[in-house]
């Protein structure tokens, strides 16, 4: 996937972001989610997919829990070096505000990501430090009569019920071992 239209919207000369390269993916798929004081608070979030970021623009705090829905706008491919970001986009500039990292961690795909991604309709279980378990990513079919819709890719953010499968294991929860000196060569 191409990052044109990400670096399009920003003068690198400008602005800390990173202006990042698509590259393979880990064997783990990160995630992060952003929380972004520009003109409007939103919060962004991104699943790193084909070496990139797939994003959304979530205007309302997401909540763990069951049954919870949020608008999701998707939005451009964003570099992997961005779930890195923090810092402050100056004034003047494409999204100008302060940048957080809300949340991170990595994410298991349910089904086959790419075909779902494709479809709309993206299953889901993250593991982070706020938000775990299972999660839909669902594509909103336009209404085009209606000027809010326009130009707009529309999704849901829904919190799934967890299977059993799903849930935190509290074995992964054990601090890892403390790392072992090895002589300096
Ligand atoms: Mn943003």
């Amino acid at each position: 996937m191409s990052l044109t239209v990400y670096r399009r919207k920003r003068d690198f000369a400008h602005t800390p972001e990173p202006r990042g390269r698509a590259r393979k993916s880990a064997v783990r798929l990160s995630f992060v989610i952003q929380r972004h004081a520009a003109t409007r608070l939103h919060y962004d979030f991104r699943l790193e997919l084909d070496g990139v970021l797939k994003s959304w623009a979530v205007p309302r705090e997401p909540k763990p829990l069951v049954g919870e829905k949020r608008l999701a706008v998707h939005v451009e491919d964003h570099p992997l070096e961005y779930g890195g970001f923090h810092g402050v986009i100056p004034e003047g500039h494409y999204g100008a505000g302060r940048v957080e990292i809300w949340d991170r961690g990595w994410w298991e795909p349910v089904g086959d990501p790419r075909a779902e991604y494709r479809k709309g309709s993206l299953k889901f279980v993250l593991h982070g430090r706020r938000l775990r378990g299972g999660w839909a990513l669902v594509r909103m079919r336009p209404r085009p009569d209606d000027p809010r819709d326009r130009g707009k890719d529309n999704w849901l953010l829904i919190k799934e019920r967890d299977k059993e499968r799903e849930r935190p294991r509290a074995t992964r929860a054990r601090p890892a071992p403390a790392p072992t000196r090895t002589r300096a060569r």
